[in-house]
């Protein structure tokens, strides 16, 4: 482990996530004064330790690396004194010094790659939606130059990063031009069931075989939801309908059409841009539930191959095969949908650059609309997260040289980067990137992503999110446990009642 002793009781989540960054296999601690005389530690578990000492009232703070040798290396930076920067110094510094939390964050990125021997492809983010500051900055009419400059001065972006977010925000806010957001909303229904649980899951899943016979009931209580939003939100403009999950195609061809058909009677869709249904699963699709949600007037889909080996799909517990999969998507072509996603990860136990570029040659051939790259997240409490404990790590390629691989082959079949975020523990401290053909690329992503607009979320685990005028977020969640949801329905709407002050 790595043991971060600070003086105060601050900047805790930015620091620890910064160390992750560097060291995302090694646990980390970031702990006061006061924690550390509280536990007990072995030393022998300690990599090496770093003390931080913030005095922002003197627009100071210092930091210093013990390594387990007992050698050091220190370093000391100023900033203003307060987060808010500008005129508040008190020791003669400047008025462009960089806040508290900046200048920290910078120092200590600069030390750690100087530990590690080497840099972050984000530099010293961490946050999971770097696009916002280039697409903030676009807003506010900053040119291209002083944009690029800010991220790698302020925060130390590589040239390629800071190209691709530049990129991505120059294209989303094409789209979003394009949009009525503003006075609009989405809705996002989840369906929590799977045919089986992937080993890297950390979604709401539950196996299907389990709850088949709780389907309809579930529905209903989905259906209540509707009311609720169709007697509140009247009159306003639904801009996009995401069901994601879990895996709604486990729903049969009828409950699928119940479902959507309710929906569209109770809610004026006719504004609605886009009508999404995650068909993730190949061993879940069918030609008649393909066939019910066309006619249902969904519009785009999202059938995901994660890989095109075999093997790594049995390693993963997805239990289809390539060949479902591209029987899956050949059907989906076959019944008219023109606008299909496909998502892939890098960094799945075992897989090396050679896998990476088969599946891409695979898919390639079948020439996907959009492409979600997704980098592998080590998710807490996921069953992979108990594989690598017991297993040990799978290092088997490198994330970064992958990630290349899927970029050049988008490329390649003519899909432009359009959306990014990255998450937690992410392989390679890399991102997600969503690639798409002009004219498809998932307006859903975007504004839910940018969080520029309200997502009112229907169903178990599902957070709605709500977006004032002046960009404040308010959020309220439907409780994961799929009986807790059912028997609470009532309070589940009442939260969004609350949330919306109506
Ligand atoms: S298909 Fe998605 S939601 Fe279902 S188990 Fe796999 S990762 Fe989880």
């Amino acid at each position: 482990m790595i043991l971060v002793r600070i003086n105060k009781d601050k900047y805790k989540y930015d620091i620890h996530s910064l160390v992750k960054a560097f060291y995302s296999k090694e646990d980390v601690s970031v702990l006061t004064d006061e924690e550390i005389a509280k536990k007990e530690f072995d030393e022998n578990d300690i990599l090496f330790k770093i003390e931080i000492f913030l005095e922002e009232e003197k627009g100071e703070i210092s930091m210093k690396i013990i390594r387990k040798d007992g050698s050091c290396a220190e370093a000391k930076t100023i900033c203003a004194t307060s987060e808010e920067g500008a005129d508040s110094s008190t020791n003669g510094t400047s008025a462009s010094l960089s806040t508290p939390k900046n200048a920290l964050k910078q120092m200590m990125y600069r030390e750690l790659s100087k530990e590690i021997g080497h840099e972050l492809p984000w530099g010293s983010l961490t946050g999971i939606r770097p696009t916002r500051i280039p697409m903030q900055m676009l807003e506010a009419g900053k040119q291209e130059d002083d944009i690029k400059k800010y991220m790698q001065n302020t925060f130390f972006v590589s040239d390629e990063k800071t190209d691709l977010a530049y990129n991505i925000a120059i294209r989303e806010k094409k789209i979003l031009d394009d949009i009525n957001y503003r006075d609009g909303y989405s809705i996002y229904l989840g369906i929590p069931f799977c045919p089986t649980t992937c080993l890297y899951c950390s979604f709401t899943s539950f196996p299907i075989v389990t709850w088949s016979k709780k389907v309809d009931d579930y529905i209903e209580c989905l259906k209540k939801e509707i009311d609720f939003v169709a007697e509140n939100f009247k009159g306003k403009t639904v801009n996009s309908v995401y069901i994601g999950g879990g895996t709604p195609t486990t729903l049969s061809p009828d409950q699928m059409t119940r479902l959507i058909s309710y929906l569209r009677e109770k809610i004026d869709l006719s504004e609605c841009r886009e009508f999404t249904v995650e068909s993730g699963r190949p061993d879940s699709i069918t030609r008649e539930k393909l066939r019910a949600m066309k006619n249902c007037g969904v519009d785009r889909i999202s059938v995901n191959p994660q890989t095109m080996s075999d093997e790594t799909l049995k390693r993963i517990g997805r239990q289809h095969t390539v060949a479902q999969f591209i029987d899956a998507y050949k059907t989906a072509r076959e019944e008219g949908f023109d606008n299909i996603n496909m998502d892939i990860i890098l960094g799945l136990p075992g897989e090396t650059e050679e896998d990476v570029k088969h599946t891409m040659s695979e898919i390639e051939k079948l020439s996907p609309d959009d492409l979600t790259v997704h980098s592998l997240s080590v998710k807490r409490g996921s069953r992979l997260a108990e594989h690598i404990r017991n297993n040990g790590y799978f290092v088997a390629g490198d994330t970064g040289s992958m990630m290349k691989i899927a970029a050049e082959s988008a490329k390649r079949m003519g899909l432009s980067p359009y959306y990014l975020y990255r998450q937690k523990n992410i392989s390679g401290n890399l991102e997600n990137t969503g690639y798409a053909r002009e004219g498809k690329a998932g307006i859903y992503n975007i504004l839910m992503m940018e969080e520029v607009q309200s997502i009112v979320a229907l169903g178990a685990g599902t957070v709605t999110k709500r977006v004032y005028g002046d960009g404040r977020i308010e959020r309220c969640d439907n409780v994961k446990d799929i009986t807790l949801y059912m028997n609470n329905i009532e309070e589940m709407i009442e939260r969004k009642r609350v949330l919306f002050s109506f």
